[in-house]
């Protein structure tokens, strides 16, 4: 067998005492599929763009596309010239940017402005995780191209998008899908008899995708979409009745994640919860890694997440689990005694439980044979 040459090993240093050392964000995932759709309410248009769970960076290009083209064939008719786009996260100013090539005067109204969504605390992986899309599989192959052929051109002109490999002892099954439904969109990946790294010895997987760092992602946004005239305003709408009386454009995009589940009142919205812990950056790292949980050396930060709460809704860090997780990933690389492999936490509400409160909440897609298994045996 031809020797491997060994990757850089990253260093595990972890104190989640450290300010911004633990982050939780709440994934706005969606039962069945996320939704984008128009409907008309009161004389309005609302087009609606949410529920995109752990893939929203990944799908917001293509999402914001369908959008733009649906508000285009409407104002073809109606020759409208003012739009609200509800929301300053990912969706909603993907959504802002491509609705201004329309020549549409676009207002942004959002309760948290870009740095405090849920967008900017995502990890950053061009991959389908964590999003269902029952009936919708053309659209989704729609979307996934448009969105990975738009973030590829956007490399090296400050979106903060770089292309990465993605090391994975298994199959990765958030981007086997990408390669199912769109073959040859991603490059093929490799399988290698032994991964590139210190205390690895079995075979695994190579992936090439993309990395996008969403502060800087967030940022760039915001600041092309302020310098091109679009007006932010901080707001939070209490209802759908609400939005339809009260803003004075004729066409809403609501691009509010989370929110729709009572601005809309969307009972197929589900927060899923997950941790990050945040390690100081490691330049020398350029590849990413995955094994129930993951690793993704960004320039701002080397953030390991991975863990999976569905139905919790809860924004405070819980660094017993970060410490956890990064103990999981140190052992993988022979950093940390080995651990046994994370359970699964599952809380569902009709059927509340909790497999071991002292194990990370691992993730595993939803309707994954893993996660199946791992729920079955419980
Ligand atoms: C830990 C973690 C890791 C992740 N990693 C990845 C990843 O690697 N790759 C990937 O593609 N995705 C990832 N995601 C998923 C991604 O972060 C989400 O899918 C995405 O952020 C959803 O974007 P959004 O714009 O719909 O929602 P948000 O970013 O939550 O933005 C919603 C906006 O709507 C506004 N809003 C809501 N309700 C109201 C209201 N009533 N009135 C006014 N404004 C309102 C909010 O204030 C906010 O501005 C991750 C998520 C988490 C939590």
């Amino acid at each position: 067998m031809p020797t491997v040459a060994n990757l850089p090993t990253p260093t595990f240093t972890f104190d989640p005492d450290a300010p911004g050392a633990c982050v939780a964000g709440v994934r706005p995932y969606r039962s069945g599929s996320y939704r984008l759709d128009a409907e008309s309410a009161s004389g309005k248009l609302i087009v609606h763009n949410y529920g995109h769970g752990g893939a929203g960076i990944t799908l917001s290009w293509g999402c914001a596309a369908k959008v733009k083209g649906i508000v285009q064939s409407h104002i073809a008719a109606s020759h409208e010239t003012e739009v609200a786009v509800l929301g300053a996260g990912v969706m909603g100013l993907t959504a802002a940017t491509l609705l201004l090539d329309l020549g549409l005067t676009v207002t942004i109204y959002a309760d948290r402005m870009p740095a405090k969504t849920t967008s900017w605390k995502a990890g950053g992986q061009w991959a389908v995780s964590i999003v269902k899309y029952d009936g919708k599989e053309q659209e989704l192959k729609d979307i996934l191209k448009t969105s990975y052929e738009t973030f590829k051109c956007s490399i090296g002109k400050g979106f903060g998008v770089v292309e990465r490999p993605n090391y994975s002892p298994i199959p990765a099954e958030n981007l086997e899908v990408v390669m199912r439904l769109v073959p040859r969109l991603l490059p093929p990946r490799e399988f290698l008899e032994r991964l590139p790294f210190e205390h690895h010895t079995q075979s695994g997987y190579k992936y090439q995708t993309l990395l996008i760092e969403p502060p800087t992602f967030l940022q760039r946004l915001e600041q092309d979409l302020r310098q091109r005239g679009v007006t932010f305003v901080q707001r939070k709408l209490a209802s759908s009745s609400e939005v339809v009386t009260s803003l004075s454009q004729t066409i809403v995009v609501n691009c509010t994640g989370l929110g729709a589940q009572t601005l809309w009142h969307d009972t197929k919205v589900v927060p899923i919860t997950g941790q990050l812990a945040m390690l100081p950056p490691q330049p020398a790292l350029q590849y990413l890694y995955s094994k129930n949980g993951y690793l993704f050396p960004r320039s701002d930060h080397v953030v390991i997440g991975g863990t999976y709460q569905e139905h919790v809704n809860n924004e405070t860090p819980d660094k017993a689990l970060c410490k956890l997780l990064v103990h999981y990933l140190a052992a993988q690389f022979g950093k940390a005694t080995p651990i046994p492999i994370p359970d699964v936490h599952v809380h569902h509400p009709r059927n509340a439980r909790m497999v071991d409160p002292t194990t990370p909440a691992m993730l595993f897609p939803i309707d994954s044979p893993e996660r199946q298994a791992l729920v079955r045996a419980t």
